[in-house]
């Protein structure tokens, strides 16, 4: 048994998303149902429904940035209760017993995790993402959003703040380190927002100073334009910590080339190209080049309640259901201040 929903969803890796219909599982007892209020459009939606990370099933609702309201909960359910507020990420299930689950990685998780969407579920099904009105996901995998934070610029959190939440924290951003954010896109104006409030010293490396107002008034320091050569003469051997988010290949080297003795360029963009380095660029100051994915559920509930005590909502531009084609050529045009969170009230 099911129920259906309205929901966005690309038919195919060449046609733009249409409001369509999908099925909803009935409530299990470990289960929570949830009311969708908002979701965000992260840049892994599109190149997801794109299939530049390889083939997808079609028809496909992407959306891993959701948050709204518990509307039922399953008869063994303690986490949760009707009428809480609450988000779901990037995961809705994992094995729960491989060492990197039972550590809180879920993530990480050695039987592969369950993502959001264009995943395959416990029960065989394709799992079917924000881009829609309702979801039903195991407690487990649901988080609270503390009253502090508004649900609408909430969303974003629950993929961008948690993906430069963790390595920022694992990589140690704080008082005395110096940290850069490589773009300014959805993950990395939540990356400026959010080592700015653990205390780093942030510069902002962006392709052009276009958003450096934005940059500085989110928490950044400094801020310079990767088309500028002279930005990676004027900073070599710099910083501690390196975040790149950007969605297409970098010169690893140029980079890595900022970093000081030990320090980590870690990688959190996701282009389907490969990136590649000179041996010698490491060698030469112990440097460390690393990836990140998401982060865990316990450390997702850390991260927004450290949002919530800071007031770190995400930068957010509220659109309608029927606006998310236009949305996806501007978040590819960089043209997103700072991400782009869909009204699920406009899909009725
Ligand atoms: P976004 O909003 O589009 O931001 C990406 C930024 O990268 C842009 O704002 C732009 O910054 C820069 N950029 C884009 N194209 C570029 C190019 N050709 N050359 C140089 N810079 C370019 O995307 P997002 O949602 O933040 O996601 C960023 C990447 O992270 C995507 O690949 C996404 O799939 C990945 N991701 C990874 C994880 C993870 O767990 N590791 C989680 C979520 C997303 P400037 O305009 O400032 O230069
Ligand atoms: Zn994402």
């Amino acid at each position: 048994m099911s129920t259906t929903v309205t929901a966005y969803a690309a038919p195919s890796a060449t046609e733009p998303l249409v409001k369509t219909t999908i099925e909803r599982r009935d409530v299990g007892a470990h289960d929570v149902l949830i009311d969708i209020k908002y979701a965000g459009i992260c840049h892994s939606d599109i190149h997801t429904v794109r299939g530049e990370w390889g083939p997808q099933q079609f028809p496909l609702a992407p959306g891993h940035e959701i948050v709204g309201f518990v509307t039922e909960v399953g008869s063994e359910v303690t986490k949760h209760k009707v009428g809480d507020r609450v988000g779901v990420g990037c995961m809705v299930n994992s094995c729960g017993e491989c060492a990197n689950c039972q550590a809180g990685q879920e993530q990480y998780c050695l039987n592969g995790p369950t993502f959001t969407y264009g995943s395959v579920d416990r029960d065989g099904t394709i799992t079917q993402g924000g881009y829609t009105t309702s979801v039903v996901v195991t407690e487990n995998f649901v988080v609270n959003v503390p009253e502090g934070l508004a649900l609408d610029v909430a969303a974003p959190l629950l993929c961008a703040g948690i993906t430069t939440y963790s390595p920022l924290r694992h990589w140690g951003a704080g008082p005395g380190k110096k940290v850069a954010v490589v773009g300014m896109g959805g993950l990395g104006h939540m990356g400026v927002k959010i080592a700015h409030a653990l205390g780093a010293e942030v510069t902002v490396l962006s392709r052009t100073l276009s958003k450096k107002d934005d940059g500085i008034a989110l928490g950044a320091d400094h801020y310079y334009a990767t088309e500028d050569p002279e930005t990676f003469t004027a900073l070599a051997g710099q910083f501690d910590l390196i975040l790149n988010t950007v969605s297409a290949p970098i010169d690893v080297d140029a980079y890595l080339n900022l970093l000081a003795l030990d320090g980590a360029l870690v990688n959190v963009g996701a282009p389907p190209e490969a990136l590649s380095l000179h041996a010698f660029t490491l060698i030469g100051a112990r440097r460390s080049f690393a990836g990140s994915n998401i982060g865990g559920i316990r450390e997702t509930q850390e991260m927004l309640n450290f949002c919530a005590e800071h007031n770190l909502g995400s930068e957010i531009e509220l659109i309608s259901a029927d606006q998310i084609n236009e949305a996806y050529e501007r978040v590819l045009a960089s043209d997103v201040r700072y991400r782009f969170v869909i009204d699920t009230a406009t899909m009725a």
